[in-house]
């Protein structure tokens, strides 16, 4: 189950990675598109959509400058003695070895790829030392496909646009136009868990081509057991079931 510890880091976690951006997002993506917005006569100029087609990626680089000013990148610590052995064990024979960043976050399970232009992992010390090498092996192979999908849904940025034409409908009733930013970044978060979900899925698929359904299976129940916030597991049974396993091995998975 979560400890509150975790569950403290990944609401802070959260709201600097993703809510605030898209939240401060939305309001200046909407005040753009009321007062500069070329589809009314009068509020402002046609280079403004130039401009706004310019800002198509935003939404991705604010998640990158939240997760810049989390406490993840803050907390790189190099590894102790017995941390720099394990990690050197981790590299795939013949593979390219990740570029791994270990950081100090408490008893907080963290395994994450990112970095933008430099495809980086980060790894807490408390998944480190709590998983086997096997364990930790094959979650790197799901990251690994994380860092090979790369930016892979920016055609939906396109919907950074939808404030003109709102502004366009709505000009008489500034009321609805507040009411539908609201609805946008409530629709825009909604939009971004299920496009990570679709990611997650074909990296959990990825991975378990690289190290073996049953490895990778039971490698990722152990990771996820620290992210179950209800009893039943349903966590791990959707990603379990979406790797192709029956309800029974996922019995067995899970007991292990
Ligand atoms: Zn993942």
């Amino acid at each position: 189950m979560m400890s509150p510890e975790t569950q403290r880091f990944y609401t802070a976690y959260r709201l600097q990675t993703s809510i605030i951006p898209v939240y401060l997002l939305t309001a200046l993506f909407f005040t753009l598109g009321w007062y500069f917005n070329p589809l009314i006569p009068g509020r402002g100029t046609g280079l403004m959509f130039g401009g706004v087609v310019l800002f198509l990626g935003i939404s991705r680089l604010a998640g990158w400058l939240g997760f810049m000013l989390s406490r993840v990148p803050k907390s790189v610590v190099q590894p102790d003695a017995d941390q720099a052995a394990k990690l050197g064990r981790l590299g795939p024979e013949g593979g390219v070895p990740l570029e791994l960043r270990l950081v100090e976050i408490g008893n907080v399970p963290f395994l994450a790829a990112g970095g933008g232009i430099a495809p980086l992992v980060w790894l807490s010390t408390h998944s480190l030392g709590r998983l086997s090498e096997e364990d930790l092996r094959c979650l790197l192979e799901h990251e690994r496909a994380h860092l090979r999908q790369g930016c892979s849904f920016a055609g939906w940025d396109f919907l950074w646009l939808l404030p003109w034409p709102l502004g366009w409908l709505l000009a008489a009733e500034p009321l609805y136009y507040l009411a539908t930013a609201i609805l946008f970044a409530w629709a825009w978060l909604r939009l971004q868990g299920w496009l990570r979900w679709r990611e997650e899925l074909s990296a959990d698929k990825a991975a378990a081509n690289a190290c073996g359904r049953d490895n990778y299976a039971r490698a990722m129940a152990k990771h996820l057991a620290e992210f179950e916030t209800v009893p039943g597991s349903p966590l791990r049974r959707s990603r379990l079931t979406a790797l192709g396993l029956s309800p029974t091995e996922i019995d067995g998975v899970l007991q292990d």
